[in-house]
């Protein structure tokens, strides 16, 4: 069930803080809530916390910063994939804390994000920005070199019907990755379309959303889904809001 409250009080606590650009932990809340398929994830604000957090979740797991300062969370070593035990939990809590402080000194720190470890799929990027002119435009590609080097990205404007979503996936250069080439599998292709579509009514919904990136998703073969990894929500500057309402 769509759980709309929930979304605006993560929406609420980040205006109410200034901040326009929501930390991991709070974009997937707010997906979550929006059933678009991701890691639960808990927040540790000391060490035992993240032990306890990392034994619930069961092992292995992935310790990410969480800081609304760091957006980059690698780039600041703010993320350690794959732990499995109690002694991982505690040198990674103080690895990632140390080396966000190294990065950036003046960054707030709320903690440590504990996630479950989705087992990689084929990685894809589904990403929502605000056209100036046109609106909410969703942005579909495979991860790594295919976007950033080779830009090979489709785009539509939201909403879309799963037709479009459709259209979205096989337009781009790199889909016979998906629908599976020399005997690979085809990827879930029908939970893509899913999400895809769930991105554009999100930032219809609640039209404050500027920016929404799963950034990557990791679809699995086909019925096996597909989960996002990582995610990025940013808002509208207010201002410009409120005249344009
Ligand atoms: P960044 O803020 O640097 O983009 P990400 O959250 O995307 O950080 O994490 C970096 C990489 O770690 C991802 O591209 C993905 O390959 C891997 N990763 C992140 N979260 C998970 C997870 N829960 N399970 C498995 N791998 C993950
Ligand atoms: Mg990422």
């Amino acid at each position: 069930m769509v759980k709309k409250k929930k979304i605006t009080e993560a929406l609420d606590s980040a205006r109410k803080d200034g901040r326009l650009e929501l930390t991991e932990h709070e974009s997937k809340q707010i997906i979550s809530a929006w059933e678009i398929p991701t890691t639960e994830t808990h927040l540790a604000t000391d060490k035992p916390s993240a032990v306890e957090a990392a034994r619930e979740l069961k092992y292995p797991i992935v310790m990410k910063i969480a800081s609304p300062a760091i957006l980059h969370k690698s780039d600041a070593g703010g993320v350690r994939v794959g732990l499995s035990s109690e002694i991982e939990v505690r040198q990674a809590f103080d690895d990632i804390i140390e080396g966000a402080k190294e990065y950036n000194p003046d960054a707030e720190i709320w903690g440590v994000s504990i996630q479950r470890y989705i087992p990689r799929g084929r990685e894809v990027i589904i990403g929502l920005s605000q056209d100036p002119t046109f609106g909410p435009t969703l942005m579909f590609g495979l991860g790594g070199i295919w976007v950033e080097v080779l830009e090979d990205v489709s785009f539509r404007l939201a909403p879309i019907s799963s037709e479009d979503a459709m259209e979205m996936i096989h337009e781009i250069k790199g889909y016979p990755l998906l629908s599976g080439i020399r005997g690979d599998s085809p990827a879930d292709i029908d939970t893509l379309v899913d999400i895809l579509k769930k991105v554009g009514e999100l930032a219809i919904e609640f039209d404050e959303i500027s920016e929404i990136d799963l950034n990557p998703t990791f679809v699995f073969d086909e019925g096996e889904g597909a989960v996002a990894v990582d995610a990025r929500i940013i808002l509208e500057e207010p201002p410009e809001r409120k005249k344009k309402k």
